[in-house]
């Protein structure tokens, strides 16, 4: 009887805690590794985003994740104009790691390279590499803007690992560099290619994905991709795609068929 009136009394305070766990919106990247009950001084990029982005005050609370070891339920513990001290409170989610898929793509117009960027981490992707082929058409390629892009897709699409982002490297560097234990599966556009359905398995398990800039790979690149042993000729369909639709729909066949999807 004791015990039934105790519990009736705990259960709306633990239903309040959870739903306020399920609503909290604010979620952000930290460059510490976290560890639970301590005290972080989030940087003054951070601080101005919860502050004055997002209007947060001492007392609120956020989700915080540092890439490695899950997510927390931190509270704004103090804050000034510049400053932010935030305290952990509780680990809400273990670390869990994305399949082992790379993308590779030659870098197009800046929005265009943007936009395959967040969508590849959205997909899952665990390493990204821009490769520069013949006809590779971009402006400077910034690794920095490229990681900061990477670090926004996870924290909006609830990831709790960061893809890692490699400086550009040419075309022959990349064939002579690959690691021959991982399928390199090039999306080529010349219809010459297998059907996705067919080359990607659930064993696909060391798997990268490369697509060509807009122009296309030429015919050189193309030969030299067909002698590898390590490489495979996608096709993905009857129709030219641009090359940010071919990244994403290559990813999200990868998923479906061999992934965490
Ligand atoms: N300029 C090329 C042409 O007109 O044939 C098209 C290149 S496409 C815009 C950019 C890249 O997307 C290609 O190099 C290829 O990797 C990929 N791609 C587009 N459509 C594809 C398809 N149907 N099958 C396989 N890959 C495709």
């Amino acid at each position: 009887m004791e015990n039934t009136r105790l519990q009736k009394n705990l259960e709306p305070m633990f239903l309040w805690s959870n739903i306020v766990k399920k609503n909290i919106k604010y979620r952000i990247f930290s460059h510490f590794y976290l560890s639970e009950e301590n005290l972080y001084t989030l940087n003054e990029e951070q601080a101005h985003y919860l502050l004055h982005v997002l209007r947060l005050q001492t007392g609120d609370v956020i989700k915080i994740f540092d890439g490695f070891s899950g997510e927390y339920l931190a509270e704004i513990v103090q804050c000034n104009k510049k400053n932010c001290q935030i305290q952990i409170k509780e680990k809400l989610r273990e670390q869990s790691v994305s399949p082992d898929i790379w993308l590779l793509f030659a870098p197009v117009k800046k929005d265009k390279t943007d936009f395959i960027i967040s969508g590849a981490t959205e997909l899952g992707v665990s390493k990204i590499l821009p490769v520069i082929t013949q006809r590779t058409v971009c402006e400077r390629i910034k690794i920095e803007r490229f990681q900061a892009q990477v670090i926004e897709a996870a924290e909006q699409s609830r990831r709790l690992d960061i893809p890692s982002v490699e400086n550009p490297i040419s075309f022959a560097q990349m064939l002579k560099t690959w690691p021959k234990d991982r399928t390199l599966f090039f999306m080529d556009e010349t219809g010459n290619g297998t059907n996705i359905l067919n080359c990607f398995q659930k064993n696909n398990t060391k798997s990268a994905i490369l697509v060509g800039p807009e122009g296309g790979f030429s015919e050189e690149e193309l030969a030299l991709l067909r002698q590898q042993n390590f490489a495979q000729a996608v096709s993905l369909g009857p129709r030219i795609l641009r090359a940010e639709t071919a990244v994403l729909a290559a990813l999200s066949c990868w998923q479906a068929a061999s992934g965490d999807w």
